[in-house]
């Protein structure tokens, strides 16, 4: 068979500029932290990278550890990359990352010069890629200077490799260090890249949100859904296809609570008298905020990718709304 994208594809994505830069991020994008490693089946990973493409979804989100096992990720989304969208390179923006732990030994984890480096091109061999689009710095690592880690993006962007870089995982002063040091090195830095979602407001505490907003940097929030919590998945028990129940590496049911359970219930009849599933109205929460770029899922199946990208349908709340969920968030 031959895959042959929908011609519609780009008539109804909204598309926002990243921060000052020009790069253009679809609001709702795909990462492939779950589902796509050796133990999910092909035709499924094909399915959902196509739904996404055919529904103007240009943003995939990789990492060299992204599995099982670390590289596969990639590997699984090169191959298919390869098979049905080769064409497309210049309409896709790919993502990788490079920060935790990936192989054995002194080398193969943080923010070392040898590390990002040799992982860039580990990466870019798994991926069958010339260049990734976005090259981001994972985690913050206290042990390696800034200027060092810094340096290292620098040189992805110098020999052509990356076309961008991001951060991941940093705080806003920190961030702000390495913009400074990224700033003199002349290099294209446009994205932070942080957790946030109804439950984890870490980033509005933590100066990321605020700092990134004021130097026009784009932000792209991952688990936006809190790994499927903030969804109708849990609301009667755990599904046997489940997050929880198929992978408990990152999501542990002990995360579902009684009190959790409680305040997802509540939220999702929020969501109901607005006409949404719960997983629309999470992500609907995000993209009302000015300063979100992209809010990044993940899917275990197109269905709800189709669900995550109707939350573009209505983004507004009410100031009551707003503050019934911020007050249910804070119990
Ligand atoms: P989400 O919070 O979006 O959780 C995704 C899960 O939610 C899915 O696997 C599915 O669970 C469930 N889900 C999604 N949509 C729906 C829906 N419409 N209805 C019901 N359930 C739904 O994101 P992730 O935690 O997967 O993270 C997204 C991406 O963010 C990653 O792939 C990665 O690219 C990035 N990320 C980056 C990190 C970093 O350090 N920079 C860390 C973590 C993630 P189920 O499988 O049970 O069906």
């Amino acid at each position: 068979h031959t895959y042959t994208p929908d011609p519609t594809r780009y008539d109804s994505m909204e598309y926002r500029r990243c921060g000052v830069s020009s790069l253009k991020l679809p609001r709702v994008a795909l990462g492939l932290w779950h589902n796509f490693g050796d133990d999910t089946p092909l035709a499924n990973m094909r399915a959902t990278i196509c739904t996404a493409f055919d529904n103007g979804i240009t943003y995939f989100d990789l990492a060299n550890n992204y599995g099982p096992e670390p590289g596969a990720a990639e590997r699984n989304f090169g191959r298919i990359f390869h098979s049905e969208l080769s064409a497309h390179r210049d309409e896709v923006v790919v993502a990788t990352k490079a920060g935790f732990e990936m192989w054995d030994g002194p080398y193969g984890r943080g923010g070392s010069r040898k590390y990002l480096l040799n992982s860039l091109d580990d990466s870019l061999a798994r991926l069958g890629l010339e260049y990734v689009d976005i090259f981001y710095h994972h985690c913050m690592d206290p042990d390696t200077p800034l200027e060092e880690s810094m340096g290292a993006l620098a040189s992805a962007v110098q020999s052509g490799k990356a076309l961008y870089v991001g951060l991941s995982n940093y705080d806003g002063e920190t961030m702000e260090r390495a913009m400074g040091i990224l700033a003199d090195l002349r290099v294209p830095f446009i994205v932070n890249q942080n957790r946030y979602n109804i439950f984890d407001r870490t980033i509005e505490r933590n100066g990321l949100k605020e700092m990134g907003a004021r130097l026009g940097r784009g932000l792209v929030t991952f688990s936006p859904l809190d790994q499927g919590l903030l969804t109708d998945r849990y609301l009667n028990g755990v599904p046997s296809d489940s997050r929880i129940a198929r992978d408990g590496r990152f999501l542990h049911k002990d995360a579902l609570t009684d009190a959790r359970l409680a305040q997802i219930r509540d939220l999702n009849e929020i969501a109901g008298a607005r006409g949404q599933s719960l997983a629309e109205m999470a992500l609907a929460w995000l993209l009302h905020d000015a300063a979100v770029t992209t809010v990044l899922v993940g899917a275990s199946r197109p269905s709800q990718l189709l669900d995550d990208i109707a939350a573009l349908d209505n983004t507004d709340f009410t100031d009551d709304e707003l503050a019934r969920i911020d007050a249910i968030s804070a119990r």
